[in-house]
């Protein structure tokens, strides 16, 4: 299959806002809190009143691929509540009230990963609800339980939105233990051939250096052009197998993960404890000193903003554009109450300067579909979904959209086109699904 070159656009970091000091720790929280409704509806072990241990089974994922959700901490389960989600929805959540012992379960306990075969790997990450801890959140066995010959796992440290130094942290004060991850994230994909795929800019020189001389003999580093979004997996598998596929980079023989998931795997295997932590960047003009922290997943954000001095004076929630993720694909927030999860890499409070600027008539210049990396057209899409034309979205393949925000990000005429696909893409997917 021919490979087409990909529009992508070298877009200003502000990553140096985030890395100038030491990561912060907030693993004990008093509660934690676990979605039932969000990222899909789960099946709830738990009841108010039960104990749990950490790491112990509180949901079950329903779905195509389910996977367990494990308690990040010891405690007691003491309510039912409802609270936000990063995805700017409300949802029904477990509130496990810690007892700070920190009890585990054995699931994970001595396990010895040189001897275990890769079938044995594979369930441990299945039990341990790993998901892809780069956004998607999709299982992490999933990809690794494939039947197809995997020529090359590539772990993708890219982070190519602005502002987000999560994956970059947890790289750089954990070199060791992310290399131990790779390795044996290469036994459960049956193959000998691992990258480590970084952008090639200044600020990663550190990172590179102190990945170098770990690196296993199956191991090599290979830059990425510094553009947006160099970390869509389609854009990291073209660019180093040289091969593209229709659907899944299985078909190209190559598995993508996550570095931060690649991190998680490894403590589980080294010290026994299933994800339930992930490093999170706090940032933005509005932050005091802007930074990442390492927190127990669950953690409500009000309690972790005061890490990093809160926010400057002058500032409050309703005068701030709050986002979780990155500027390009995360979510604005309505308020800052709301809790981390496996996939969420940044919270970024932003001095809200374009708030009285106002949307434009489309000039039609085009340039939202000469930039989207998906080769669809934004502007007719929106023009499309005003009629509510299904017929003409599904020709114009919206279910294409990687809701990468390039489209929104270049459009002169200030018109949020991110949206706009992205209500159509899930239009045109619900009707598919009926
Ligand atoms: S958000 Fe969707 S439509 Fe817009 S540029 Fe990205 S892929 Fe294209
Ligand atoms: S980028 Fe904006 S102004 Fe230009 S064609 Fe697209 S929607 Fe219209």
């Amino acid at each position: 299959m021919k490979i087409r070159r990909l529009p992508v656009l070298h877009i200003e970091g502000y990553k140096e806002l985030s890395i100038k000091t030491a990561p912060k720790e907030f693993l004990k929280p008093e509660h934690v809190y676990i979605p039932t409704l969000l990222p899909s509806p789960m099946d709830v072990k738990k009841e108010v009143g039960d104990h749990v241990l950490l790491g112990e089974v509180i949901m079950e994922s329903r779905g195509r691929f389910p996977y367990p959700v494990l308690s990040p901490i010891s405690g007691t389960v003491t309510a039912k509540v409802k609270k936000w989600y990063p995805s700017n929805k409300m949802s029904d959540m477990l509130e496990i009230t810690n007892d700070f012992k920190e009890e585990t379960v054995d699931t994970f306990k001595n396990l010895d990963p040189d001897n275990m075969t890769r079938d044995e790997l594979i369930e441990v990450m299945r039990k341990s609800g790993l998901v892809g801890q780069g956004g998607a959140g999709f299982p992490a066995y999933v990809k690794y339980a494939t039947k197809e010959k995997v020529d090359m796992v590539i772990i993708n440290l890219a982070e190519c939105e602005p502002f987000i130094t999560c994956d970059y942290t947890c790289v750089l004060y954990n070199a060791q233990t992310f290399i131990y991850g790779f390795r044996y994230l290469l036994k459960a994909a049956d193959c000998n051939q691992g990258i480590i795929a970084i952008k090639d800019k200044d600020i990663n020189t550190k990172v590179i250096d102190y990945l170098e001389p770990l690196l296993d003999s199956n191991m090599r580093i290979e830059l990425l052009k510094d553009v947006y979004p160099a970390g869509w997996e389609r854009y990291t598998v073209e660019t180093i197998s040289h091969k593209t596929y229709k659907a899944l980079p299985i078909e190209a023989g190559v598995i993508v993960s996550n570095a931060s998931t690649c991190y998680s795997f490894a403590r589980m295997l080294k010290e026994g404890v299933p994800p339930s932590v992930k490093y999170l960047t706090i940032t933005g003009d509005a932050v005091n000193s802007p930074g990442n922290v390492l927190a127990k997943i669950g953690s409500p954000i009000p309690e972790i903003l005061p890490l990093f001095g809160g926010l400057k004076e002058g500032h409050n929630p309703e005068n701030t554009h709050i986002i979780a993720g990155g500027p390009m694909t995360g979510k604005s927030m309505f308020f800052p109450d709301f809790i981390t999860t496996q996939t969420l890499g940044a919270v970024i409070f932003l001095e809200n300067k374009n708030k009285d600027k106002k949307q434009l008539e489309c000039l039609g210049c085009g340039r939202c579909a000469e930039r989207c990396p998906s080769f669809l057209t934004p502007v007719e899409i929106k023009k499309e979904l005003a009629v509510g034309n299904i017929e003409e979205l599904k020709k114009l393949n919206v279910t294409k959209c990687i809701q990468c925000g390039l489209c929104s990000f270049v459009c002169p005429s200030r018109i949020d086109l991110t949206y706009s696909v992205g209500k159509a893409k899930e239009m045109v997917l619900r009707l598919g699904r009926k």
